[in-house]
């Protein structure tokens, strides 16, 4: 009798009605390997590829996504709870821009960048870098986008040549199924991207493979033992973590917009962005004002099945993410935290569903003020002064976004410069992801490396360097034959070449010219 140690297959399930989607089997480490295998092999010709040849499978998948749209949407929002609207928007529209932008753009952002070598140019010297695919490069994706945040990377990680082995995440697995079906439905040559669902056991074994990158994404916890199982082969790994963002409104701010802001911040997708508004801190002359209107808006909210268009707030995705909003909620109250509006599950609804909540009365001692809450959840605090509410913002281990309201956009760019994130938004929040042409990633414990622009795009590259010597008959003076009159002329070099005054440097040429002379081996 064969004994399983782990089940052998996850069960995908919509947790808003908690019906079996499917069941689908889990990546063993074999399988692990030979998707890495199969990607190696397919490397080398999809690299030779030109980049409108790989362009034009890019939109060719783009067409696909349009043309079975609502197919795309349904299998979004039945696995995650989302809302409809919000599949639409935040997962599928926002890779369609980001598809065409790519399609059009890597090319032109990658192309070979030459050195300016100052001085060296004299010396006939010149250099250039040239941007190379790396080889296989391994995804691991996270729950919450299941489609914009891996096909955001795999479509960037193709069009520069590479090939990919993803992982989607074990709640999502019919998600990124998709991913792989629309490549191939288009033509994407056999290995060039491989999708292997599976568990923790997947991607730990990902994370150990032969790759050339681990593009991870996913919690504090998960991504610290991924950087330490990469560190084995010396895998360099780009880390998207968790966020607790803070939203920062001045006493100047439109607060019916920055009010809307809020609740949009912190509930969109019920509250599952690493980028949502996970503290809310308010200027004390507008805070009655401001706090009335977030929870009139809050309450307007409909919450309900995610099928419906009209849906703005959906269920959690996971009920371990439901118990953590419960437990965070649960420990703010029983320590004093008001309790504005929600405050606890949906139970008319079923499913994984939490109400959105706004709280007052919370201070930087509460878990929901200090650790990621993942869920529909706001906490509320007032500032006097502007150095109390960045010092607050920045009171956190995390910085992944952070927002500042204000009409004064002076003011916005003063605030902007002192808060520790990775992105920094006036009068925006939340949705710089979505945009291709700017760098995403955190700073402290929100990630490592960056994902987006062409920022994100050199952490898929090799970076090679070109350096051109024209003077192709002479020898240099630092080569062998050292000599007294060589080391006087190294010397002379050092008191003038080096200098960071241009006089000094032009008094290097009689020594350059000595060297020259010089005998060389
Ligand atoms: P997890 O860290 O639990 O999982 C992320 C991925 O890692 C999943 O595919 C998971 O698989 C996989 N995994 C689990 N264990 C291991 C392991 N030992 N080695 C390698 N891979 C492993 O995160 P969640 O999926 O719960 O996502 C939520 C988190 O992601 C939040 O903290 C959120 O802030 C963060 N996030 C960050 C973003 C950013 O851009 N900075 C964007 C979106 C989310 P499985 O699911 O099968 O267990």
């Amino acid at each position: 009798m064969i004994q399983m140690l782990w089940p052998s297959t996850i069960i995908s399930m919509n947790p808003a009605t908690g019906e079996t989607l499917a069941e689908v089997p889990i990546g063993t480490p074999e399988d692990i390997h030979q998707a890495v295998a199969r990607a190696w092999a397919a490397f080398p010709a999809w690299a030779e590829r030109r980049y409108a040849e790989r362009g034009r499978l890019i939109l060719a998948a783009r067409q696909y996504i349009l043309d079975r749209l609502e197919e795309i949407v349904e299998v979004t929002y039945t696995e995650t709870g989302k809302p409809r609207t919000e599949a639409l928007s935040s997962d599928v529209m926002a890779v369609l821009d980001l598809m065409t932008y790519y399609a059009k753009y890597t090319e032109k952002l990658l192309r070979s960048e030459r050195i300016w070598l100052g001085k060296y140019s004299i010396m006939g010297r010149s250099s250039y870098v040239n941007y190379k695919p790396l080889g296989v490069i391994g995804i691991i994706s996270p729950w919450n986008f299941p489609f914009a945040i891996p096909m955001g990377e795999v479509v960037m990680a193709l069009m520069i040549g590479n090939t990919v082995v993803l992982k989607p995440s074990e709640y999502t697995p019919l998600v990124g199924l998709k991913i792989g079906e629309i490549f191939q439905a288009v033509g994407l040559p056999e290995g060039v991207l491989n999708v292997v669902p599976g568990d923790g056991t997947t991607g730990a074994a990902l994370a150990e493979a032969k790759v050339k990158k681990i593009f991870f994404t996913g919690s504090v916890a998960t991504g610290r033992k991924v950087m330490m199982a990469a560190a084995k082969n010396l895998t360099p790994v780009v880390l998207e973590l968790g966020g607790k963002d803070p939203m920062i409104v001045c006493r100047d701010a439109d607060v019916d917009v920055a009010a809307s802001a809020a609740v949009w911040g912190a509930f969109a997708n019920a509250g599952q962005i690493c980028a949502s508004i996970e503290r809310c801190y308010v200027d004390q002359a507008i805070a009655d004002e401001f706090i009335t209107k977030v929870v009139e808006k809050t309450q307007r909210l409909r919450q309900g099945p995610p099928e419906r268009v009209d849906t703005d707030i959906g269920s959690l995705s996971t009920e371990r993410q439901l118990q953590v909003v419960e437990e965070q909620v649960g420990d703010a109250i029983v320590r004093g935290a008001t309790v504005l509006c929600g405050g606890d599950r949906n139970r008319e609804l079923g499913g994984y569903y939490f109400q959105p909540t706004v709280l007052t009365d919370v201070d930087h001692s509460f878990s929901i003020m200090r650790e990621e809450t993942f869920g529909p959840v706001l906490p509320l605090m007032t500032f006097k002064t502007e150095e109390e509410a960045i010092r607050l913002a920045n009171d956190s281990p995390y910085g992944l976004t952070a927002s500042v309201w204000t009409t004064d956009i002076a003011r916005g760019k003063r605030m902007a410069a002192q808060l520790q994130a990775g992105t920094i938004m006036i009068n925006e929040c939340t949705y710089t992801h979505a945009l291709p042409q700017t760098p995403w990633g955190g700073v402290k414990q929100s990630g490592v490396g960056r994902t987006h622009s062409k920022w994100g795009l050199m952490e898929l590259v090799e970076l090679e360097h070109v350096h051109v010597n024209r003077m192709a008959r002479t020898k240099d003076p630092w080569w062998y034959g050292y000599s007294r009159q060589l080391y006087e002329v190294l010397v002379d070099f050092s008191r003038t070449f080096t200098s960071p005054s241009w006089v000094d440097q032009l008094k290097a040429i009689p020594a350059v010219l000595r060297g020259q002379r010089l005998k060389k081996y």
